[in-house]
């Protein structure tokens, strides 16, 4: 019997092929009595194995030309797998305390990951992600366990898991994974970005997918509505193949709008701009006609590298995104790592709310080696086209003042050491704060520009995690707080000369998008699958009309009234 649940539609798209499960492989390390012999046996074997499959990765990583940074990482995983007193310390606490390998392993291993992290360098204590990594691979090996690579994965699937990190879904493969349902997340957790910005149809927040599908089953997946069904009948999938002939249809429709500008109905310009995560990520765009890059989120090349990556590589990646959107512009925001963007080579400080703690800006202004690496490669970069730089998580006048002091000393540096780059080069701000978004007109003296991220900005104005299914009911777009807080950024804006954007996804929101409009937002960046479905929402507006619009929603008390004025709105626009 089929079954359909409902989840959150997190990325549109109809899918429908068999599953891939994804579980996160327990190890059972607790201590037991073993024979010694046997489990020295069975550790050595584990390192025999361990050393093999490492070799393999450094071959793999020269053959495909991974450069020598991926390649030095596997040569000093060898040397962990092959350290003579590691082993020495783990067999003897095996025949001291005839013990099972994986206990003892698991215990020296730590007391070397401990060690590790206690130094004072940062190089150093980053070798401790390095230790965990091949202590988990010989864990695996112990168990006879294997865990799913998914860059690996090479027939058509859905991925059904508890959560998909941002890292592991920049490493999906859109040929082959069709879409993702997962048990937790929400329209704006970062696994929901990826997948639109991939193109993947993904369902999320559906709390029990994973126990309540099995590996190889038929799943149909429904990304705009948000729904799955489990083991589909055949009028189920009769019904959904229509619905994906007629997705190709609008698609084709869609195609009018991609050579042109984004105008509205009385020919007024807005700039419609695309989201990456990474200089790849500009085909799409270009493809989708997107004017320009209004948010390259470079925290990504942090999460897909396994060590900080290094002023040139960043430079070549920045390099690599301007040269690909030929002269537009492209917004890169500086490092906004933290919350539920964590990186394998650096520890986080245990928080109790890692959203509202060290993080972002916050980071940056704290460790200022890291935060100089990447704004001279951004300076550099932006010689070879109109580079924007923009800090995300501004709260308050002084942060953003010390974030552009900090800017005009690397820019200083590179003028000592005789570097080029734009010394006109547009800096701007995330309003992703609620207490920035209260002061724009003060924080405006500062900056060329705005973009609101109102992903964050909701969840922090409503008390309501982006990530909680459970509370998704709070996280209202359109809720009056909010627009009162678009308004007044948008309004500070134009105050100051400030030109104001918005790259969070209320940006894409149907609903949002004629008040954003009327209210005289700048530009729009949204995820590429959403540049030709707003360019042709846009050409069906008029500004007088907007303005109206935004005025009533301005006076309303609820999300729900908001909801209605504008669904009214949108039904007189489409049948004139
Ligand atoms: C936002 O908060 O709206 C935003 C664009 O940034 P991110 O989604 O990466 O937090
Ligand atoms: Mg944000």
């Amino acid at each position: 019997m089929s079954k359909l649940i409902k989840g959150i539609g997190a990325s549109e798209g109809i899918a429908f092929t068999k599953v891939l499960l994804i579980e996160e492989v327990e190890l059972d390390l607790t201590k037991k009595k073993s024979v010694a012999e046997d489990e020295i046996k069975l550790f050595n074997n584990a390192i025999e194995k361990a050393v093999k499959q490492i070799t393999k990765l450094i071959s793999s990583a020269i053959k495909n030309n991974l450069g020598e940074e991926k390649a030095a990482i596997f040569e000093a995983h060898l040397q962990i797998a092959n350290d003579p007193s590691m082993t020495q310390e783990v067999i003897t606490l095996i025949k001291t305390e005839n013990c099972n390998a994986g206990y003892a392993l698991d215990k020296v291993s730590k007391k070397y990951i401990a060690m590790f992290e206690a130094i004072d360098d940062a190089y150093m204590r980053e070798r401790s992600a390095d230790i965990k990594d091949v202590s988990r691979r010989m864990q695996m090996i112990i168990a006879n366990k294997a865990e799913v690579d998914l860059s690996a994965i090479s027939e058509k699937v859905i991925i059904v898991a508890e959560d998909l990190t941002p890292s592991q879904t920049a490493v999906l493969n859109k040929k082959y994974i069709l879409g993702f349902a997962t048990n937790i997340g929400g329209r704006t957790s970062h696994a929901a970005i990826m997948a639109r910005s991939l193109g993947i149809p993904a369902v999320l927040g559906l709390k029990t997918i994973t126990k309540d599908v099995r590996n190889g089953e038929i799943l149909i997946l429904n990304g705009q509505k948000g729904y799955v069904i489990i083991n589909p009948t055949t009028e189920e999938i009769n019904e959904h193949k229509t619905l994906l002939v007629e997705e190709e249809k609008t698609k084709e429709l869609l195609k009018k709008f991609k050579n042109k500008k984004t105008l509205t109905k009385d020919n007024v310009h807005f700039e419609l701009a695309g989201n990456i995560g990474n200089p790849k990520d500009v085909v799409a765009v270009n493809e989708a006609g997107g004017e320009a890059v209004g948010l390259f989120r470079s925290e990504f090349l942090y999460m897909e590298s396994d060590q900080w990556p290094t002023e040139d590589t960043q430079y070549e990646s920045y390099k690599e995104s301007l040269v690909a959107m030929k002269g537009k512009r492209v917004i890169i925001r500086t490092l906004d790592i933290g919350g539920d963007k964590t990186l394998n080579y650096f520890k986080f400080p245990e928080e109790m709310n890692p959203f509202l703690g060290y993080r972002a800006i916050r980071l940056c202004l704290d460790r200022k080696e890291i935060f100089r690496t990447q704004l001279r490669a951004l300076l550099r970069a932006s010689m070879h086209g109109q580079l924007s730089i923009m800090f995300p998580l501004i709260a308050t006048v002084k942060e953003l003042k010390d974030a552009l002091k900090f800017l005009d000393k690397v820019k200083a540096e590179l003028d000592t050491e005789k570097i080029a780059y734009n010394k006109n080069i547009e800096v701007g701000m995330m309003m992703e704060v609620p207490a920035a978004a209260v002061i724009a007109d003060k924080l405006a003296k500062y900056v060329d520009f705005f973009s609101i991220g109102t992903n964050d900005l909701i969840q922090y104005t409503m008390a309501a995690d982006r990530m909680n299914e459970t509370v998704a009911y709070l996280y209202e777009p359109l809720n009056p707080s909010i627009l009162t807080l678009v308004n007044n950024i948008i309004q500070s804006g134009k105050k100051h000369n400030v030109w104001t954007g918005m790259c969070g996804e209320m940006a894409a929101d149907h609903l949002a998008v004629p008040v954003l409009i009327g209210m005289g937002i700048h530009e729009l960046s949204v995820s590429a699958s959403s540049i030709l479905r707003t360019r042709a929402q846009i050409s069906q507006l008029t500004i007088k009309d907007t303005q109206e619009l935004a005025a009533q929603v301005l006076e309303c008390e609820t999300a729900q009234e908001v909801e209605k004025l504008v669904l009214a709105f949108n039904k007189k626009v489409e049948t004139c």
